[in-house]
């Protein structure tokens, strides 16, 4: 398995700064809905491009609104991932950036704090995680799928149940000039070979409280997570949005979308949603924890309000 040339991906920029937010572990990270508890994991920062994050928005739009910027001209994001129990299943949602080389180019170290340290803080060793979903494939969700033991590549959640949509499974395994250095073989084809995956076609239960439904825009084969126990909900919606602006003006999507309109429309039935419901929303790229509500105002316009 070889990892594409990264040239072909034009926001494949490296990381110039070492994070310089908050302590994450003095950060509030377990939330609850109904009777399951949320915890959000960290797998580090992401450096990403601020113009390929806000696509066509004009600069002196965003910048007032955005984080500050590296010498790079990179906003940095988080990687957030989510642990639950439903229904006996311990899961895990998304994966991070991974430990394989290359694979931390565009992120912070391992050292200054990686997926699976925080997954044996809260919970355990990756061999007890149940199931294992990917919103989408791109490289900074699904990177620690994989890991090498012993020298071979070989799946990191060595019991779990990969899951994910097929189409994007499609897309992924047949990238194009664009895609291929986000799409990388070792992330994906030892989930294949081992049996471990289970390809979606469309909405569909994992457990009675845990559902993947297609969001579908920042990639082909894009997918939310729902969990809902007894009268709440909380929805992981995965690269839907990269900044919390970008919930409230829905126009405002990411120049990473291979599919822009229809992330429009994605987004504005998601928001809706989860204004109706009073959903909570995990952010993967939002500053660690990224939960919050979407409200709207007095004068109807959309608010993203953190938790
Ligand atoms: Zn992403």
């Amino acid at each position: 398995m070889t990892r594409p040339d990264d040239t072909g991906y034009p926001f494949f920029v490296p990381r110039t700064g070492a994070w310089k937010g908050e302590a994450l572990s003095q950060v509030r990270s377990r939330f609850r809905v109904g009777n399951i508890e949320l915890v959000v994991l960290s797998d580090g920062s992401y450096y990403l491009d601020a113009g390929a994050t806000f696509g066509v928005v004009p600069r002196v739009m965003w910048e007032p609104l955005a984080g500050p910027l590296d010498d790079h001209h990179c906003l940095t994001l988080g990687l957030n991932c989510l642990f639950l129990r439903s229904q006996g299943k311990d899961m895990l949602i998304e994966t991070g950036v991974g430990d394989k080389e290359g694979g931390r180019v565009q992120s912070s170290p391992l050292a200054e704090g990686n997926l699976l340290t925080d997954l044996a803080t809260h919970f355990g060793p990756p061999e007890e995680v149940d199931v294992v979903i990917n919103t989408h494939l791109h490289s900074d969700h699904c990177g620690w799928n994989t890991r090498y033991v012993e020298g071979r590549l070989a799946p990191t959640f060595s019991r779990a149940e990969y899951v994910v949509q097929g189409e994007e499974w499609e897309v992924a395994t047949h990238p194009n000039e664009r895609t291929r250095a986000t799409y990388l073989s070792e992330n994906l084809l030892p989930l294949a070979e081992s049996g471990q995956l289970r390809l979606l076609d469309g909405e569909t239960k994992i457990t009675d409280e845990v559902t993947v439904i297609p969001t579908p825009g920042h990639s082909e084969g894009h997918a939310s997570v729902v969990i809902t126990s007894g009268r709440e909900m909380a929805i992981y919606i995965g690269d839907v949005v990269q900044q919390a602006v970008q919930l409230e003006r829905t126009a405002w999507v990411s120049a990473l979308d291979v599919l822009p309109l229809m992330s429009m429309e994605t987004k504005k039935r998601l928001v809706e949603r989860a204004i109706q419901e009073r959903a909570l929303l995990i952010c993967v790229h939002l500053p660690f924890p990224g939960v919050g509500h979407m409200t709207r105002t007095a004068d109807g316009k959309r608010k993203w309000e953190p938790v």
